[in-house]
């Protein structure tokens, strides 16, 4: 490809993507394709000679395109949102022309000192102390891994990275039940062992964990030898919105040495309007937490913004320090590598800073207090329709619901009808989870371009395809 051809593509690329966005309403939501569809399209081998763009396009068109769902439709209420605010597109296109590979200040310094201060941005909007430090991860897992990583580390006085676990004392890492499943993988892989973390049970509406029992388990621990090391705490879990009382957490924590990591990948974004601030209160007194801009705040897939108290813990727990990769002559520099998982960073400040600048702290805020009270508004009025129940209130703009007619007798298996319907319909997009062991199906608003009328929308949705399901099922 020479530069005019490269041009030509760019333009059209460009112009693709505002028509793309323009005309998502007239797409199903979730992918309408069967397993294999794509697969079968694609030739087994790659070509030996050049194939020319148009070529190339028409089939990504035809091939690829049906089976992506559409992660920027305004009625995309499924799982979380990953929102890519257009402002955060034209970010991540000038870093894809320039490709840097951002690993050590001396790499690509802009990208670190750009980092450095949109992450200060970002903590003082988020209301978070001066004494935090923020670096960008590329997922929330890898954030939640490099947490546990520093529990391991700083419990065993450093020894772990280098005699490894065996012969050392069982660590113990406590959560509750509600913690999305990123925080197994983390004990898994830090080699502490799914047996020894402890789930503590949870209390009340915001299925927050039991300060007392985790005390409790804490002491018991220590009285049998174990050697407890951190609490990983949740604010806005995966499944409901699970959000525990982080502020008794650190009390509790504080009393035994111990770290705590808040994983507020979802609603940490919505920190930054005050009023809900009182989702994460304590958090101050946390020694780490990590949220995803890339899922409510608008910033294209992947940043998660990750801050600490203590950033030296992390890059004592981390970095590494080959001759190759030293910076001779640059003292007092960050080298952001050396505060996450993977050697190679992508530029992922830009589009940070491209976003906060575009819209304003004011346009984003109006943008979560929306999806807040349209969920609201959604929840009260499936609460004021016959058959259906709310099983789990609005947390932030996340809520679950269940279809219950009265002569419907397996109720899991006619919700699971009922959703598998709605999203094989293609106008909404929903997920399931479960609720105190029944399936229920979940809602979040949450998507940048959502309109009051796209919630609407997914009311009239909702209700007439369970018409339709229940009816079906009655005359079965
Ligand atoms: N934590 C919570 C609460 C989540 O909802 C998710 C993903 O949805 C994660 C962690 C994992 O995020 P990531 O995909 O950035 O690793």
């Amino acid at each position: 490809m020479d530069d005019d051809e490269f041009r030509v593509w760019s333009h059209k690329a460009a112009d693709w993507g505002v028509n793309y966005r323009r005309g998502l309403r007239n797409r199903p939501v979730r992918a309408q394709t069967m397993p294999g569809a794509t697969f079968n399209a694609i030739p087994p081998s790659a070509p030996e000679l050049p194939e020319a763009m148009d070529a190339i396009f028409a089939d990504f068109e035809r091939i690829v395109m049906p089976g992506i769902t559409h992660w920027q439709h305004p009625r995309f209420f499924a799982y979380f949102p990953a929102n890519a605010a257009p402002a955060s597109v034209i970010a991540e296109q000038f870093v894809s022309a320039i490709a840097a590979q951002c690993m050590l200040w001396q790499t690509s310094p802009s990208a670190t000192e750009l980092e450095t201060r949109v992450l200060d941005w970002l903590r003082r909007a988020l209301g978070l102390p001066e004494g935090f430090k923020g670096v960008i991860q590329d997922s929330a897992s890898s954030a939640t891994l490099a947490a546990v990583l520093v529990m391991r580390e700083r419990a065993l006085k450093w020894s772990g990275n280098r005699q490894g676990l065996s012969g050392q004392p069982r660590l113990r890492i406590y959560s509750s039940d509600q913690v999305h499943t990123s925080i197994d993988r983390a004990i898994w892989i830090s080699g502490i062992g799914e047996d020894n973390l402890v789930r503590i049970p949870v209390l009340g509406e915001m299925r927050g964990l039991d300060v007392a029992a985790l005390d409790a388990a804490i002491v018991s621990d220590q009285q049998a030898g174990f050697l407890p090391a951190g609490i990983v705490a949740s604010v806005g879990g995966t499944s409901v919105g699970g959000t525990d009382n982080v502020a008794g957490i650190c009390e509790v924590a504080r009393r035994h040495d111990l770290y705590v990591h808040v994983d507020a990948a979802w609603a940490g974004s919505a920190m930054i309007c005050p009023e809900f601030r009182h989702l994460w209160e304590g958090v101050a007194l946390a020694d780490s937490l990590v949220l995803n801009p890339h899922k409510w705040l608008g910033a294209q897939f992947d940043c998660s913004a990750h801050f600490l108290r203590d950033p030296e813990s992390l890059v004592r727990t981390l970095a590494i320090h080959p001759e190759f990769l030293k910076t001779h002559g640059h003292d007092g520099i960050i080298n952001y590598s050396e505060w996450s998982i993977p050697l190679g960073r992508r530029f992922r400040a830009l589009k940070i800073w491209f976003l906060l600048r575009a819209y304003g702290l004011d346009g984003l805020r109006n943008m979560i207090r929306n999806h807040v009270r349209w969920s609201e508004a959604l929840a009260a009025r499936l609460t004021q329709t016959v058959d259906f129940r709310v099983t789990t209130r609005p947390i932030l703009s996340l809520f679950s619901f269940r279809h219950e007619p009265k002569n419907v007798a397996d109720l899991d298996e006619h919700n699971l009808r009922l959703i598998n319907a709605i999203n094989n319909d293609g106008r909404i997009y929903l997920t399931q989870t479960k609720v105190d062991g029944q399936f229920v199906i979940r809602f979040q608003a949450g998507s940048f371009d959502m309109t009051e009328a796209d919630a609407d929308a997914a009311f009239d949705v909702i209700i007439e395809i369970a018409r339709q399901v229940s009816a079906r099922a009655a005359s079965a």
